[in-house]
């Protein structure tokens, strides 16, 4: 086949032939002018490129335009670079250094002696909306390295010259981009022109950034910005940032007095009781829940010897995320993963095909040494306990094991009010362990049971761990957030290594497949969500105070004792509220706080035996007897989130 004579391949397998070299954009010309106009870049065996980009031999191409995921990662690049213009249009002087796009949005961190103002960001944003008017071409030049180096240095960019002594080795090109007289050193690729970056940008937040994220290194000022395909995407996403905020876990948790983190103690949680209270409620939930779907309850050592875990591959593996500690001249790990500790569980007496399978849970409390950066509320922690559980059967167990897993995770979501899933089966890597008969028997069953559910998956070729295929669920909160947090990975790997075994029907010596799986991941990152998720109106079932109790004088005082006593006889949190406050005052109060329920008591309730009822949406229930109070407390947490009474 003669070169220079490309032949291109287009993902609906269709090809076209070209006589000469063409470019990406080219080939878009080919199709059709309506798709030439849309071109913004190009996928060539797998790597983004330029639509300028040329093409001198056969490829399999895709045309990137608005419409793919890849074209918002390079649209926040162009954003970061028209940035950088605009900034040095502005304050010249100012030296640029890096710039990437990042999730939602994109930065870039300067060198300037005066600090960024909110208003100097005002004047920047206008400056990029005036260069992404004048549609100036963006275009990808090759220099050679010394050339740039003396280039970057003579207009006094010396962070640039660093970083191209740094990255680019000796003798290689540098890769350089142009928007008209601003130029700066970049991997691309980028969209067109300056005019494709259209309006849907918005500058953020400046914040301090050391060069090169060492602290020893000068303080840079990043300027974070956010970029969408258009205006309209921008403004769901600021209402979405308004929401995050008025949402925002850390908050709600120190106004409800939940809990609280502190410098001594990073990334570890303080619960108080209110916030302890919803803690037991999930534990105690998920605890009767897996019980009913036949597994038991273990609870295994907190600190483990260092042999284990070298036996496990976790100490050369995952050995920085390990606390560690020694006694005795013995060393110790605290345990970042209650695995291996599970199968010490399995190998205690000889199993038999009987035997299985075998669900093993626990509460199971890890540590994990996070970087401190990126540590936030009760999102990411060092110290988070697991509902986690390992299942041990034989490959033919497997799709009987997965189909009802698959089942809990959604009984066990819908009780918590989310019935928007995402499912994601990954599937084998290219490094992996285990041959691949086995990975084709494990792969099909995630496969079929995920298909006899009648679930709407998507598939993640090579993305599963070296060990293993898995499923991941994925829920959607109220404002569009996506968390992960149940999962159920296959196991070829660790039962080997630990030696765990059953004796199988023909009297051989089997290894069992395990399976680890969680269903709300975390404990504490699950709470966080369900805080969000409810902004701290929380359904009864969950609510750490069910119900509080007012008197309006003196005169109730010793009826409203009655009261509480009568709730608390029935397992409600009722709290009594006995101050010599205005009524109006107290109810205000503990709406704030969330109550679901407040119960009045003035001369009238007391009279007639009653409590007047009101739900902290302000809703008015009338008096009513307190059995009848207790009935619809009982069938209100009864049917969790599934009969909605109140907003
Ligand atoms: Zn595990």
């Amino acid at each position: 086949m003669p070169l220079n004579s490309p032949i291109i391949t287009l993902p609906d397998g269709s090809r076209r032939e070209f006589d000469q070299p063409v470019t990406v954009l080219g080939v878009a010309e080919d199709i059709g002018p309506g798709l030439a106009k849309a071109t913004l870049a190009g996928r060539v065996d797998g790597n983004l490129v330029d639509a300028s980009h040329l093409l001198e031999n056969d490829a399999e191409i895709a045309i990137i335009t608005s419409k793919d995921e890849e074209a918002l990662e390079l649209l926040r690049h162009d954003a970061a670079h028209v940035m950088a213009q605009a900034v040095q249009e502005l304050y010249p002087g100012t030296q640029v250094t890096i710039g990437p796009a990042i999730e939602d949005g994109f930065y870039y961190d300067f060198a300037r002696d005066e600090a960024f103002t909110p208003d100097d960001l005002k004047k920047i944003e206008q400056r990029m909306h005036e260069i992404v008017k004048r549609d100036i071409p963006i275009v990808r030049e090759v220099w050679d390295r010394d050339e740039a180096k003396k280039t970057f240095a003579d207009i006094g960019e010396e962070y640039t010259v660093e970083i191209i002594e740094d990255i680019i080795p000796e003798g290689e090109e540098v890769s350089v981009y142009r928007q008209g007289d601003w130029f700066d050193v970049c991997r691309g690729p980028h969209l067109p022109s300056t005019g494709k970056l259209g309006k849907g940008f918005r500058l953020m937040k400046v914040a301090g950034a050391y060069w090169r994220g060492d602290s020893n290194n000068e303080m840079l000022q990043r300027i974070y910005g956010t970029a969408w395909p258009d205006k309209k995407q921008l403004n769901a996403y600021l209402h979405r940032l308004e929401e995050a905020e008025k949402r925002d876990h850390r908050k709600i948790g120190k106004q409800l007095g939940l809990f609280h983190t502190q410098e001594e103690a990073p990334g570890m949680v303080f619960w108080h009781d209110k916030g302890w209270s919803i803690y037991l409620t999930v534990e105690n939930y998920i605890r009767n829940k897996i019980r009913q779907h036949g597994y038991q309850e273990i609870n295994t050592p907190q600190v483990v010897d260092r042999s284990l875990w070298e036996k496990s591959g976790h100490w050369d593996k995952f050995g920085d995320m390990m606390f560690t500690t020694h006694s005795e001249n013995r060393d110790y790990a605290v345990k970042p993963m209650n695995c291996p500790c599970h199968i010490q569980v399995y190998n205690q007496g000889l199993k038999s095909y009987r035997d299985l399978p075998l669900r093993l849970a626990e509460f199971g409390s890890c540590h994990r040494n996070e970087p401190s950066g990126t540590l936030h509320g009760l999102m990411r922690v060092r110290n988070f306990v697991q509902d986690d559980a390992h299942i041990f059967c034989t490959e033919d167990q497997l799709q009987d094991e997965v189909s009802a897993f698959i089942d809990l995770v959604y009984e066990v979501y819908r009780d918590f009010g989310f019935t928007e899933v995402m499912v994601a089966l990954s599937t084998r890597p290219e490094k992996r362990v285990g041959d691949d008969a086995a990975w084709d028997k494990a792969e099909k069953a995630l496969e079929v049971a995920l298909d006899n559910k009648g679930l709407d998956w998507k598939l993640q070729p090579g993305e599963g761990a070296f060990y293993g295929p898995k499923i991941e669920f994925v829920l959607k909160d109220c404002i569009g957030r996506q968390w992960q947090c149940g999962t159920m990975q296959v196991d070829f790997s660790m039962p080997g290594r630990l030696d765990a075994h059953y004796i199988a029907e023909d009297g051989s010596k089997q290894v069992p497949v395990m399976l680890h799986r969680a269903i709300l991941g975390s404990l504490e990152r699950f709470i966080g969500i369900l805080i969000e998720e409810h902004e701290g109106k929380f359904p009864l079932w969950l609510a750490p105070v069910h119900a509080v109790i007012m008197n309006i004088t003196d005169n109730q005082a010793e009826f409203s004792k009655n009261v509480q006593q009568s709730l608390a006889e029935q397992g409600f949190k009722a709290e009594l509220d006995l101050r010599n406050e205005k009524i109006g005052f107290k109810i205000r109060e503990h709406t704030l706080q969330r109550v679901p329920y407040m119960l009045v008591i003035g001369d009238r309730e007391l009279e007639t035996n009653t409590v007047a009822v009101r739900t902290r949406s302000g809703e008015d229930l009338g008096s009513m007897p307190v059995e009848a109070l207790i009935t619809r407390l009982s069938d209100e947490i009864a049917s969790r989130g599934h009969a909605v009474l109140e907003e």
